[in-house]
């Protein structure tokens, strides 16, 4: 065995190991000159059936993946890459799509006309292709799921700071807000209004018209309180069954009880339409206020208490009647 023959056998030994199939073509003629004969014995084709030139190779290439191909030859032909790399499907005889890689490189030899020969190999890349599928399909559902839970995340944090009668800020929400709007109120020297309403005689709505008529009031006097506040600065807040709390940052007692007497007036002329044959119902409120004035030192709870006193109050005095806690 000569040096040429020995070094061929070594390489050939190297590119089974590494699972290489060797090709070479001439790009002047578009002859296959050299067959990648184990690809194409992967592909189900015998011998024979191996395409002798360039473009019947082709012909096996998945038609999106064509251009590419095309592309990778060009660049590398031109001089733009240092090798021409590519990855691509090629058609099995059974008609399946199988992923390849291949790697070449323009080889002249001394005997052959210069940028005539592009010689490389090709190697199967399916298992890694499917992986990076699977993987890819994976992080795609990955993500759909993430976007699910952060909308449900949203729709569990409303849930827990909303009362879903009426939408309004329920208690909790309230007193997290209070208290911080107390706190500004007292750092800043402002003043800050608290109104309490509370549907006059209720429970005679209920009863005369059922508990989703009811339900109706309560939202038709929710939608009162929300139309004279001020979006974004004010909260108002559903306290219990038919009692409102509403903060006023920055508002004093003159302000907060003009608020509160138009409110009253407003409640008063609604006209709820109660069942679905046109039946309406009327209802009043009693609303009581009460002020942290700046230099007070009271929590917001006490406000609240204050507020509530005052209520009772315009209770006392026969209800439909605005009452204010008096300053001490
Ligand atoms: P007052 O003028 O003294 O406030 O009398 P009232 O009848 O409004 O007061 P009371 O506390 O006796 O009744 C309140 C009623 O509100 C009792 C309860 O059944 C009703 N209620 C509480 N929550 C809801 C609700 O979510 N929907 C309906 N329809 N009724 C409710
Ligand atoms: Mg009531
Ligand atoms: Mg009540």
């Amino acid at each position: 065995m000569d040096d040429v023959d020995l070094n061929k056998n070594r390489l050939e030994l190297a590119l089974e190991a590494a699972g290489l199939d060797l090709w070479e073509n001439d790009l002047v003629t578009g002859a296959v000159t050299l067959k990648a004969s184990k690809t194409f014995a992967e592909l189900g084709f015998d011998e024979h059936e191996i395409a002798a030139d360039v473009q019947g190779i082709f012909g096996l290439v998945h038609p999106d993946d064509r251009a590419k191909v095309q592309q990778a030859i060009d660049d590398h032909l031109s001089g733009r890459t240092p090798q021409y790399r590519c990855e691509f499907r090629l058609r099995s005889k059974g008609g399946a799509w199988v992923w390849y890689a291949n790697y070449g490189r323009i080889m002249d030899g001394q005997s052959s006309t210069p940028g005539r020969r592009l010689i490389g190999v090709t190697f199967n890349i399916d298992d890694r292709k499917r992986k990076e599928d699977e993987i890819e399909q994976i992080n795609r559902q990955l993500t759909e799921q993430n976007i699910l839970l952060q909308q449900l995340n949203a729709t569990l944090a409303l849930l827990a700071a909303n009362d879903s009668l009426t939408g309004l800020s329920n208690r909790r929400t309230l007193m997290e807000l209070g208290v911080n709007e107390c706190r500004r109120a007292q750092r800043f020297g402002h003043p800050l209004s608290v109104l309490v309403v509370d549907i006059d005689l209720f429970k005679a709505v209920n009863d005369a018209w059922g508990h989703l008529a009811g339900d109706r009031v309560i939202c038709a006097v929710a939608q009162a309180c929300l139309v004279r506040t001020r979006n974004g600065v004010d909260t108002v807040a559903r306290y219990g069954g038919e009692e409102f709390v509403l903060v006023l940052p920055e508002t004093d007692s003159p302000d907060a009880l003009r608020l509160a007497e138009s409110l009253r007036h407003a409640v008063a002329a609604l006209q709820v339409a109660v069942n679905d044959e046109g039946a309406r119902a009327s209802v009043t409120v009693s609303i009581g206020v009460a002020t942290l004035h700046p230099g007070d030192d009271f929590s917001f709870e006490d406000l609240v208490n204050r507020a509530d006193k005052a209520l009772y109050q315009a209770k006392e005095t026969g209800r439909n009647n605005v009452q204010s806690c008096v300053p001490h």
